[in-house]
């Protein structure tokens, strides 16, 4: 089975597709991950892309294309999980053709739901897990009083760059000009559920199943 979890900056799609991972064995694909590693790796890619992110602003569409062609080769075990891509109409049409070409389906796009208060408040209260990515949140699960992580007992903890104000206003900007339109792009082949991303990350992580065993 392979699935698109599609929504907003803080929408919960990274912390979803770790349940996923761990419950279903599928595999994360999250371009934001991906050039992450390339910047912090100082590859020439991860030059190139290391200011396009720092400012919110979309990477282009040939070098997003080019590191999930990379991964679709790779073990699939229970499917893929596509986190952050597709961004544009663009990229959705190159998975598109991806997938056809490997004989692969897209079984599922998933839209996850949340209001722009409730974004703006996630993203800049959180830090992750510098060993395992587990989430944390200053406000509704901060890292514990003992400073080990509750999931696999680390104690670094990061911020990502582009978690601060000004760049999510670019990032929530960006969401909305290019990649929302995909909502109506996937609805349009009937390929399309929501699910409400506001609430508890349990009550979510139902709702995702439901729509996955449906
Ligand atoms: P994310 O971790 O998904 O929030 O992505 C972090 C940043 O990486 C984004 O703000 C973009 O600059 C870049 N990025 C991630 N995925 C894509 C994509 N599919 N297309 C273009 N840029 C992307």
């Amino acid at each position: 089975m392979n699935i698109i979890l599609l929504g907003p900056p803080g929408a919960g799609k990274g912390t979803q597709a770790r349940f996923l991972c761990d419950e279903r064995d599928m595999i994360q694909l999250s371009t934001g991950d991906m050039l992450r590693e390339a910047k912090d790796s100082g590859t020439e890619m991860g030059k190139v892309v290391a200011d396009v992110m720092a400012r919110g602003e979309l990477v282009t569409d040939e070098i997003v294309i080019g590191l999930i062609r990379e991964k679709l080769g790779g073990d699939k075990k229970g499917g893929f999980i596509f986190d952050g891509f597709p961004r544009t109409l663009a990229q959705a049409d190159a998975l598109g053709a991806l997938l056809a070409e490997t004989g692969e389906t897209l079984d599922a796009v998933i839209e996850m739901q949340v209001d722009d208060n409730a974004l703006v408040a996630r993203i800049t209260a959180r830090s992750t897990c510098g060993s395992c990515g587990e989430v944390y949140n200053d406000h509704t699960k901060p890292i514990p009083a003992d400073g080990k992580c509750s999931n696999c007992g680390g104690t670094e903890f990061k911020r990502r760059a582009d978690d601060n104000e000004d760049s999510l206003k670019q990032r929530l900007m960006e969401y909305y000009k290019k990649t929302s339109p995909l909502i109506g792009y996937y609805y349009a082949k009937g390929q399309l559920s929501s699910v409400d991303g506001l609430g508890e990350m349990s009550a979510v992580k139902a709702d995702i199943a439901k729509v996955l065993d449906s």
